[in-house]
């Protein structure tokens, strides 16, 4: 209820005009917004746990069927012919397969936000991403720039996840030696926006919004390798810290891979 008062010269009210608004219906639907907001967020949580314990289960058989082809291996060695040893060398490929997709569908499910925000320095972040790469840097003879980048607040090892598979990506997509890649950084006025900007391959326009889903790889393993989770999980890392994931690309010419952390 509204009450709007009159006054008279002596500042004493003779008059008041009442506005009066039935606000159940509102209430109600408030109410039942608020109970579905919480209804998804528990469907979340479980369907999170769901994925950690189904792929951390998974490990546990996946390691036996490993170890048992090998001891037959072992065990057989003088026995087998060569479609034998050929039999047995596919089943090892497709165990160490499905452990490479196991271990990148942990690292997603454990993008959540029940880690803690601090403040993480980028410049000193992207040194050490670049030691751990270093190995692959130097088979391929690339150039890794970057500009001076900021501390941000964020989850480390989720950010670590996220350069580290577009930086990984840039080198793995190359089309030209020496391949390059730059890590850019603008300041806007709430949020900073990364780019890591390659001269490779480059994406075809009908792929780009297609290649942030679980599983979705643009190539036959043959060609490359990867296991197609690597941009999922940088689209999760970011939605996670409140910003958005993009690219931009021109076939034999590069891509850039742009994403924003609010400050
Ligand atoms: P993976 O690298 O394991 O295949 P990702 O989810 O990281 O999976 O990438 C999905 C697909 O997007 C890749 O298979 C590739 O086709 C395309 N892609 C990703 N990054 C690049 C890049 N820098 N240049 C060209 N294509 C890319």
């Amino acid at each position: 209820t509204t009450i709007i008062p009159f006054l008279d010269e002596n500042g004493s009210s003779y008059r008041y005009v009442a506005i009066r608004t039935e606000v159940t219906a509102h209430k109600k639907l408030e109410a039942k917004m608020e109970d579905q907001v919480a209804e998804l967020a528990r469907s979340n949580d479980e369907l999170e746990q769901f994925a950690y314990v189904v792929t951390h289960d998974l490990q546990e058989p996946l390691r036996a069927i490993t170890s048992f082809v090998q001891l037959l291996k072992k065990y057989c060695n003088d026995r087998l012919d060569e479609r034998a040893n050929d039999l047995i060398a596919h089943a090892v490929a497709g165990a160490n397969r499905m452990q490479m997709l196991i271990d990148d569908l942990l690292t997603y499910a454990q993008v959540n936000s029940s880690q803690a925000m601090i403040e993480v320095n980028c410049g000193q972040l992207l040194s050490n991403i670049l030691i751990d790469l270093s190995i692959v840097i130097d088979e391929c003879e690339a150039t890794v720039t970057h500009d001076k980048l900021p501390v941000v607040k964020g989850i480390p090892f989720q950010l670590i996840q996220l350069f580290t598979n577009l930086i990984n990506n840039a080198l793995k997509f190359k089309r030209v030696y020496p391949p390059k890649v730059h890590v850019g950084v603008k300041e806007n006025l709430d949020e900073w926006v990364f780019a890591i900007t390659d001269n490779g391959i480059g994406i075809e326009e009908q792929y780009l919004d297609r290649i942030f889903r679980v599983f979705q790889r643009l190539h036959s393993r043959k060609d490359y390798s990867g296991t197609g989770i690597g941009l999922a999980i940088c689209k999760k890392v970011v939605e996670h810290h409140g910003g958005r994931i993009w690219v931009e690309s021109e076939p034999n010419v590069g891509s850039s891979f742009y994403f924003s952390i609010p400050k």
